[in-house]
C-alpha cells in the first residue's frame, strides 16, 4: 500500500477544502468506516496522497426526525445505528430490512450511511490489479465477453458493474435525498439523480458528486400515509454477501387494490434500477394473484439483456418481486 497522509478534519467545510477541484487530480479521498477505500488502497485501486478523515467532525453521526417525519441521516451514521432504529423499523421498513442485509454484524458496526453509498462495484475485474478495464481508464469492459455471472443485466452498456449498496435501493424506493458540501456551497437533490449509467457520465464514476464534496446527509421524506414498504434480497452466502438482485417495493392500498407503488430493483443494473412503467401497471391491481406477478415481472424485465453468465438474474429478480408483491399484500 502507498504511504499516505491521515488528515483529521474538524468541520465539514474544512473536510471540503482539503479536496481536490480537479477530477483528475487523485491526491486525496474521504475516510469514513474504512472497510471498502482501506480495500482500495490495498488494492492500488485508488493511491490519494492524503486521507480525510470524517470521523468526529460533529454533528454527521446524528439521525433526526424533523416535525413533519422527515427522516435526517448524518452521512456518518453507521450501517447498524440505522438497522436497530425502532421509527425507521416501524416506518421505513425496506431501510431497516436493506440496512440488516447488509454484509454482517462486523461490518454493520463500522460502515456508515455516506461510505454505503459511495462504496465502488465489486466487479472483479474492477477489483483486480492486474486488469486495466474500462471503469480505470482502459478501452474494454472486460466483462461484456469474460466473467460476468455478478454484472449487469439492465443499464450496462458499455460498463456492466453492478451497484453494490443494498441502502440505496432501498433509498432510491423511498425517494430519498443527498446533501452535498463543497467550499463554494450546498446542494441537495434526489439519491435517484446522484447515481449515473455508464453511458450518462463519465465511466469511471458511479455518481455526480464532485471531487470536493461532502455527502453530508440523507433525508428521507416522512412515507405519505398507509404506505407498506420491504426490501428483498438474494446473495449467493448467508451473510457478507453483496446482492445477486434485490428488490424494495413500497406499496399503498385501496381495498385489496394497489393504488400506488414504488418499486426498484438492485443488484442487476450499474445504478439503483426503479421501475416507473411497472409502477403504473400495479395501480388498480391485486397485488397477491398470479396474474399481477407475471405481468408486474414481465415488464419489470422487459429490456434485461443477459450477458453469457447471468441471465439467472430475470428469473431470480422476477421471483423476488413476486415475493415482495404478497408479502405486502398479505
Ligand atoms: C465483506 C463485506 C461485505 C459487505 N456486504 C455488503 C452488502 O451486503 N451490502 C452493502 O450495501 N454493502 C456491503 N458492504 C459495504 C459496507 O457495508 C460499507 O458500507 C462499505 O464498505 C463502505 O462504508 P465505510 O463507511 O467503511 O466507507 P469507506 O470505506 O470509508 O468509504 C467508501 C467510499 O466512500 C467515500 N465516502 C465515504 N464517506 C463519504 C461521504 N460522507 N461523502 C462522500 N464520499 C464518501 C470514500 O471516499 C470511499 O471512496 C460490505 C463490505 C464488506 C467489507
Amino acid at each position: 500500500m502507498k504511504a499516505f497522509d491521515l488528515v483529521q478534519a474538524r468541520t465539514v467545510q474544512e473536510a471540503a477544502g482539503l479536496l481536490p477541484v480537479d477530477p483528475a487530480d487523485k491526491s486525496a479521498m474521504l475516510l469514513a468506516g474504512g472497510q471498502d477505500l482501506l480495500t482500495e488502497l490495498k488494492e492500488h485501486l485508488a493511491e490519494p496522497d492524503r486521507l480525510v478523515n470524517l470521523k468526529g467532525i460533529p454533528g454527521l453521526d446524528a439521525m433526526t426526525w424533523e416535525a413533519d417525519g422527515t427522516l435526517v441521516i448524518g452521512a456518518m451514521v453507521t450501517v447498524q445505528d440505522l438497522e436497530e432504529h425502532t421509527r425507521v423499523r416501524e416506518t421505513l421498513t425496506a431501510l431497516h430490512e436493506a440496512a440488516a442485509s447488509v454484509g454482517s454484524p462486523q461490518i454493520r458496526s463500522v460502515g456508515t450511511v455516506g461510505g454505503n453509498l459511495n462504496q465502488r462495484p465489486r466487479c472483479w475485474y474492477f477489483r483486480s490489479e492486474e486488469a486495466h478495464c474500462l471503469k480505470k481508464g482502459g478501452t474494454h469492459c472486460y466483462a461484456a465477453v469474460g466473467k460476468n455471472r455478478y454484472n449487469a443485466i439492465l443499464g450496462g452498456f458499455p460498463s456492466y458493474i453492478v451497484h453494490p449498496s443494498d441502502l440505496a435501493t432501498a433509498l432510491v424506493a423511498l425517494e430519498a435525498e443527498v446533501t452535498l458540501v463543497s467550499p463554494s456551497g450546498e446542494r441537495t437533490l434526489k439519491l435517484d439523480d446522484y447515481f449515473t449509467l455508464p453511458r450518462e457520465g463519465s465511466y469511471q464514476r458511479e455518481t455526480v458528486r464532485l471531487p470536493n464534496e461532502v455527502m453530508t446527509s440523507v433525508r428521507v421524506p416522512a412515507p405519505p400515509a398507509g404506505m407498506r414498504s420491504t426490501f428483498l434480497k438474494m446473495q449467493e452466502r448467508e451473510s457478507y454477501d453483496w446482492a445477486l438482485s434485490a428488490v424494495a417495493l413500497c406499496l399503498w392500498m385501496d381495498g385489496s387494490r394497489i393504488s400506488d407503488a414504488r418499486l426498484v430493483l438492485g443488484g442487476v443494473a450499474p445504478k439503483p434500477w426503479r421501475c416507473a412503467s411497472t409502477e403504473a401497471l400495479l395501480q388498480g391491481r391485486s397485488p397477491t394473484t398470479e396474474a399481477t406477478a407475471r405481468a408486474a415481472g414481465a415488464d419489470a424485465l422487459k429490456d434485461a439483456r443477459a450477458l453469457s453468465d447471468n441471465g439467472y438474474k430475470i428469473p431470480l429478480t422476477q421471483g423476488l418481486l413476486r415475493r415482495a408483491l404478497q408479502k405486502l399484500g398479505a
